[in-house]
């Protein structure tokens, strides 16, 4: 695992739980929105933190954080996820598990594994956009399965956008939507424009509150627990 960094306490990126935050490095994906450029560009990376760190680390916790979530970068790039996953839990924690939806095959297996107990999922565009929005060529047929899948996986779930001015159009929006169809949970997020992967995203324009009610309203439609953050 290459662990690019350690948030020791969390209380609002695991709903309902105290949390810890372990961010991997490496991401298949280039958002120039992105705020942690830092574990997306391999010229940015820092040492690593060894896995053994971490393990001590919340051995020292127990009792006292219920959760680790695990972010990045995109934390499905790495082969060994499941190895650590099996030993957090080992000492008794939840673990959330942030991605991107480009491996919906690690999805499955850990799902069928019970090694994970929360999901959360970016939607970054509909389809025929994704490959303009995160800047890289990929099979978007994955993000269409790791979607069905976590919807399908009877583990807790959400699914979360960034969005800003000028991004996607309205009809985009509906697309996404559909995309997205019946879900439990989506949560949407205006962009906020400082630290980014392309520094030329520190001029673009968050949201407008007309726009985010406008596109609130068109991607609550069919979504059990809907929220701005
Ligand atoms: S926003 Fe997420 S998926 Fe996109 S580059 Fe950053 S870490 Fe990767």
């Amino acid at each position: 695992m290459r662990i690019g960094a350690i948030q020791r306490f969390s209380l609002i990126d695991y709903p309902g739980k105290i949390c810890a935050i372990v961010f991997t490095q490496g991401c298949n994906f280039r958002c120039p929105y992105c705020h942690n450029p830092e574990l997306v560009n391999p010229q940015l990376f820092t040492e690593t933190i060894p896995q053994e760190y971490l393990l001590n680390f919340l051995r020292t916790r127990q009792g006292k954080l219920d959760a680790v979530s695990i972010t990045g970068g995109e934390p499905t790039l790495h082969l060994d996820l499941h190895q650590m996953i099996d030993q957090i839990k080992g000492l008794g924690y939840l673990v959330k598990l942030d991605t991107n939806g480009t491996n919906p095959e690690m999805l499955e297996f850990l799902i069928g594994n019970k090694l994970v107990d929360y999901l959360a999922m970016d939607i970054k565009a509909p389809l025929n956009r994704y490959e303009k929005v995160t800047g890289v060529k990929f099979n978007t047929a994955l993000i269409r399965r790791s979607i069905n899948i976590i919807k399908n996986s009877g583990v807790e779930y959400e699914f979360r956008s960034t969005l800003m001015e000028d991004l996607l159009t309205d009809v985009e929006i509906l697309n996404m939507g559909e995309l997205i169809g019946k879900a439990n949970r989506f949560y949407l997020q205006n962009f906020v424009p400082h630290k980014t992967l392309d520094i030329n995203y520190q001029k673009v324009k968050s949201l407008s509150p007309e726009r985010l009610a406008h596109w609130s309203s068109i991607l609550s439609k069919n979504i059990l627990e809907f929220a701005v953050r």
